[in-house]
């Protein structure tokens, strides 16, 4: 039986992550839920998988769901606040951690999750964006399992030796294929992008998934975040991690060798295929995804990405060659510029403006330490919000 904790339970990964549990009860146990603010979503899910612990934001939330789980006969221990996230990451019990809180605020737990040995399952990139080098030590020092929920790098990591080891010239890889649907602009010309809805913005043609990363899959920046995620998660340099635009979605990455030979994996867009294989590996279960039927796609499209039309995933090559602070700096501006896009606040062209702005305020350093990380990250959140009061005209 392995045993589980899901970080960001109530979330479009948390929900799926669940389903796949659900239809492996002989194979896991749910030790510990969290989630943040949708209470009644996580009062089901508590009802449904009964876990030792439960974890939300606010201490008020925490005890009114203890009472009514209580009331339910359900004696899940419901704490709050970031301390307790931390805590039900480390537990000594759990033998997988599931990494699905978005943003920023996923750092910490998962981190904890990193220190205490667990295996990763590793959907919050934007802990490793904003703090790669720490990261990836943290993992080698306390021999934790690292295993990538993103499709792209899933698809990455199971087009790989089993041996690899971060190492891609040992294992003769040239270099590797990030495919990216496009988003639901991806044939939207310029001049229109300036009036685009976050409504509009969050409706992707393939995936259904929470509103940040619908925003970044709209911008490319989440291509960016995932481009550095990738030189972390396979010791690959900038120049070896490529982007191609694939409308189907279908070929969620590719690795190319010296020989010419290139390996991907398919299947259709659906998270529970990386989730159902980070949750197994090394073996194999059911996902409940439907069988990918080739015919009825009939074709599969590439094309290269449009780096005019889209600033956002330039900025991100841009922060990786330039190391040190820079992509801490880039995630904290993006987590800004989104959450005023989605408020109504600032146009979607400005999004990579205050990006852009934000990179160019901020001089390059190196990042000793955790302490140096979260200062920089609040620094660039600071600066982000002075350049959205210029870019919001
Ligand atoms: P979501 O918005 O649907 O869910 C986010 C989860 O994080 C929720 O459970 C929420 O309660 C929790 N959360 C948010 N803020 C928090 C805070 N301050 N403290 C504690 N918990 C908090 O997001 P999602 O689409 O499930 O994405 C989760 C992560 O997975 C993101 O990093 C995203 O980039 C990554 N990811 C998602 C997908 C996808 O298909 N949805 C695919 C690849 C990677
Ligand atoms: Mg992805």
């Amino acid at each position: 039986m392995k045993k589980l904790t899901v970080l960001g339970a109530t979330g479009s990964i948390g929900v799926s992550t669940l389903d796949v549990v659900a239809r492996h009860p002989d194979r896991f146990q749910v030790v510990a839920l969290t989630g943040n603010s949708r209470i009644e979503v996580l009062y089901q899910q508590c009802l449904q998988h009964r876990p030792r612990y439960a974890v939300v934001g606010r201490p008020e939330d925490a005890a009114a769901v203890g009472a009514r789980l209580s009331d339910a006969g359900v004696a899940t221990e419901v704490l709050a606040g970031p301390q307790a996230l931390e805590f039900v990451a480390a537990l000594p019990e759990v033998d997988a951690v599931m990494a699905a809180i978005v943003g920023a605020a996923g750092l910490m737990p998962t981190l904890a999750a990193v220190r205490a040995g667990k295996q990763v399952l590793l959907a919050n990139k934007e802990a490793l964006v904003m703090a790669g080098q720490l990261f990836m030590a943290e993992v080698k020092a306390h021999r934790a399992t690292l295993l990538p929920i993103d499709s792209e790098h899933n698809a990455v990591f199971q087009s790989l030796p089993a041996d690899y080891a971060g190492q891609p010239a040992r294992a003769g890889v040239s270099r590797i294929l990030l495919t990216a649907s496009g988003g639901p602009f991806r044939t939207t010309p310029h001049e229109a992008l300036r009036a685009v809805t976050p409504e509009a913005a969050c409706a992707h043609p393939n995936w259904s998934m929470g509103r940040k990363i619908s925003v970044d899959s709209a911008t490319l920046m989440n291509k960016g975040l995932e481009v550095i995620e990738a030189h972390w998660l396979f010791g690959l340099a900038p120049e070896q991690i490529e982007v191609v635009v694939h409308p189907q979605s279908v070929i969620h990455s590719l690795v190319q060798y010296i020989d010419g030979s290139v390996l991907a994996e398919l299947g259709n867009p659906d998270m529970r295929t990386p989730i159902a294989h980070a949750l197994a590996w090394p073996e194999r279960v059911a996902a409940g995804v439907a069988p990918l039927d080739l015919p009825a796609i009939a074709r599969l499209d590439f094309e290269r990405p449009d780096l005019e039309r889209f600033p956002c995933l330039g900025l991100a090559y841009r922060a990786l060659a330039a190391g040190g602070n820079a992509a801490t700096v880039l995630n904290a501006a993006n987590e800004v510029a989104v959450a005023a896009f989605l408020d109504g606040q600032l146009p979607f062209l400005g999004i990579s403006e205050v990006i852009g702005a934000t990179l160019d305020a901020i001089p390059v350093e190196e990042m000793p330490d955790l302490a140096a990380i979260l200062a920089t990250d609040a620094h660039a959140r600071n600066i982000a919000s002075e350049m959205l009061q210029r870019c919001r005209a």
